[in-house]
């Protein structure tokens, strides 16, 4: 920091005591933010003192030396300071202006122009002001340099010596709420200046950050800028940790009911289940019925490759619920879904002497009403269903299990209502996504792990293959051969836009299957079709009424038809990898051969079928996960949006978190010391954790 930088700040500005704020002040706090700016501000996202300071420079310019405009160089951006002259406004379309003007730093004139600007810049462009701009010139038809819409920032007279903004090294930010950059720079600098001394010296580790903060807005050297960017992105992940920590503790102070089994149940559950359980889902038991058993609440993660078997541990966990005499629910993302659960686990959970209940969109009427009051009766012990068990009015007699499948295609808040329908039940989420280790921590830290990491047995494995649209009717044939030997086909279609165009897509496609297909019964599932509809069609797939079924993503998620073996990914490359990857799980569920056709589409680019490729390669979920981490970043992964933890600012969602494992020791360090985590900077306050969970 400089004293200069300091002494800038107007000393009047801000009524009796100006240092005294903090960084969760609201802005309106800031010297010289009055209620009208206040507002805007926060209406651009940035309500707080803190969220002002995080908002850091995306470039830096050293002003210490003005480039001089006799030695520009064309191409090459330089920073000058001059003066103006001649400026003219060219009227241009909605009445913005086109500007020229001389500017001349001494050494020589160069001309500017600007491009739709409004009135108001071509006033601040009057003759004689001092104006600094940042841009590369080039060169016209006619041979001159010249300087199109340059960065600018206009000078008044009397801050033309102004140390915050010349003569030293400037940052410049992201434009927020219009202000301009030197707007900008003067508010951030009245906020530091302003900043309570408390801030700093509440710990270590704060007065390390404010440092950080400074030199970050207001560097000395250039170096010092990115060392001090390094630092912040360092502790909001620390505070980001922090949270998650706060967050696991929360969940595991809840009370849970203690739910046990004893022989005389875990025989019978044995004798109910329609096969023997793998190795790990056993493990993945033993580790759920001690969660169930131990008086506190469960709050644990069954992570499992798609066809690792998650439902059935789930039904185990439900069973001992019932048994136990209290209630669980099963929550699934589509109906589909729901409705395969229901038929999957009805069966050999009734044979254990558990009630089970179906409640979706699609039950209405009387048998909703049953199923409401057998709910609230305590009559049905197991509930499976979509997101209806949240939004309508039900009412659990004694709800102690919550199971949430595919939890990755629920928001948060479909989740949190389903956490209050119970006092604080058990909770378990599944989820095929593979989470790369890496972030595993940083997504679900807050959750106990389970993983199912070994196939049931009996399963075939995948033949991949990415083939030319040329291929297609090959592919369609081969199919219908399939079906023909008593298998089935999908056909999967991108989805590009929901909506008329998916019910065309999935039309146009059957079409070409069925000339490809002859003999062969071809349906259609999509997202705009009532349910009633798809349930049918699903139905009639898994009877082996309809051979090849062209469908949307519907089909992603669970569903479960052993018969199916064949499954072919029209326009391929528009899909992530994970995503083929859950396409490519609903076929390999029996002992018999199994393939997966990629088509790749007609304008797939050589690096989008080379990224296919990959798949021909290898079944390994969490290979695939990384590799589709490093094409897409891991928000669109991961639902990170869905994870319900604050977006980073200053640290690189994708570069930084893999070094969140390293913020957490930290947590952890600091607190054994007993110090605070003075990280108000990135909205993280230490107080009393809440009495339960409700985010
Ligand atoms: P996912 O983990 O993808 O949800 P599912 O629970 O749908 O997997 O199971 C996939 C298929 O494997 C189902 O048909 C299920 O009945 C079967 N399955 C699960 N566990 C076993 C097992 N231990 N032995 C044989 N088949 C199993
Ligand atoms: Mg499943």
């Amino acid at each position: 920091m400089t004293a200069g930088a300091r002494a800038s700040a107007p000393p009047d500005s801000a009524g009796p005591s100006p240092r005294r704020l903090r960084p969760s002040d609201p802005v309106s706090r800031i010297p010289g933010v009055g209620a009208a700016r206040a507002a805007r501000l926060a209406e651009a996202g940035f309500p707080t003192v803190a969220h002002v300071l995080r908002h850091l420079p995306f470039r830096y310019e050293d002003r210490r030396r003005f480039g001089r405009v006799a030695e520009l160089v064309a191409g090459e951006p330089a920073t000058l300071f001059v003066r103006l002259a001649g400026a003219r406004g060219h009227r241009m379309r909605r009445g913005l202006l086109r500007i020229e003007a001389l500017a001349d730093d001494g050494s020589e004139a160069i001309r500017v122009v600007w491009h739709n600007r409004y009135a108001s810049f071509l006033q601040a462009a009057q003759s004689g002001r001092s104006a600094v701009l940042y841009g590369a010139p080039a060169v016209t038809p006619r041979g001159e340099l010249r300087l199109e819409n340059p960065e600018t920032e206009f000078f008044e007279p009397e801050e033309e010596a102004d140390p915050l903004h010349s003569g030293r090294i400037v940052g410049v930010a992201r434009r927020v709420a219009d202000l301009s950059p030197r707007t900008w720079r003067a508010l951030v600098r009245r906020a530091l200046d302003a900043l309570s001394p408390e801030f700093e010296a509440a710990s270590g580790a704060s007065a390390e950050v404010a440092a950080a903060i400074e030199a970050a807005q207001f560097p000395a050297e250039m170096a010092d800028a990115e060392r001090a960017r390094a630092r912040l992105a360092r502790e909001e992940l620390v505070a980001l940790a922090a949270r998650i920590e706060d967050k696991r503790a929360r969940l595991l102070a809840r009370p849970g009911v203690p739910l046990s089994a004893d022989d005389a149940l875990r025989k019978q559950a044995a004798e109910a289940l329609p096969f023997p359980l793998t190795g790990a889902q056993r493990r993945a038991v033993a580790e759920i019925s001690a969660d169930m058993r131990s008086g506190r609440a469960m709050a644990r993660l069954l992570q499992g490759d798609v066809g690792s078997g998650k439902t059935i541990v789930a039904g185990l966990a439900l069973l001992l619920a019932a048994r136990n005499g209290f209630q669980g629910a099963l929550m699934a993302p589509t109906e589909i879904l729901a409705e395969q659960h229901m038929t999957s686990l009805a069966a050999w959970l009734g044979r254990a002497g558990v009630r089970v209940a179906l409640l979706t969109g699609r039950v209405r009427g009387k048998p909703r009403q049953a199923v409401l009051a057998g709910l609230e009766r305590g009559s049905i012990d197991v509930v499976v269903g979509t997101h209806a068990l949240v939004e309508s009015p039900v009412r659990f007699r004694r709800l102690a299990l919550v199971v949430v499948d595919e939890q990755h295609r629920f928001g948060v808040a479909h989740r949190a209502r389903l956490f209050r329908k119970g006092a604080s039940p058990h909770v378990l989420v599944m989820t095929a996504t593979p989470i790369p280790r890496s972030l595993a921590w940083a997504i679900y830290g807050e959750l106990d792990v389970s993983v199912l990491d070994e196939k049931p047995p009996g399963r075939s494995a995948v033949t991949t293959r990415v083939r030319a649209p040329e291929a297609r009717a090959r592919v369609y044939a081969f199919a219908a051969e399939r079906v023909r030997a008593g298998e089935r086909a999908y056909v999967v279609v991108p989805a590009i836009e929901e909506g008329e165009r998916e019910v065309a897509a999935t039309r146009e496609t059957a079409a070409r299957v069925t000339a490809a297909a002859p003999g062969v019964a071809v349906g259609t599932l999509h997202g705009r079709m009532p349910p009633d509809e798809r349930s049918a069609v699903m139905a009639d797939f898994a009877a082996g009424r309809i051979g090849i079924l062209v469908a949307t993503t519907v089909v992603e998620v669970g569903v479960d038809v052993p018969e199916a073996t064949v499954m072919i990914v029209e326009n391929a490359e528009t899909f992530g990898l994970a995503q083929l990857h859950q396409l490519r799980g609903r076929v390999g569920r029996s002992p018999r051969p199994s393939w997966c056709v990629l088509v790749a589409g007609e304008r797939a680019t050589d690096a989008a079928r080379e990224r296919l490729v990959l798949l021909e390669k290898t079944t390994d979920g969490f290979v695939i996960a990384e590799k589709d981490l490093e094409a897409r970043g891991p928000g669109d992964l991961l639902g990170m949006r869905q994870s319900g933890l604050p977006p980073l600012v200053i640290a690189d969602p994708f570069r930084d978190l893999p070094a969140l494992g390293e913020a957490r020791r930290e947590v952890l360090r600091r607190r054994a010391r007993g110090e605070r985590l003075a990280s108000d900077l990135f909205g993280y306050r230490e107080e009393p954790p809440p009495r339960d969970e409700r985010e």
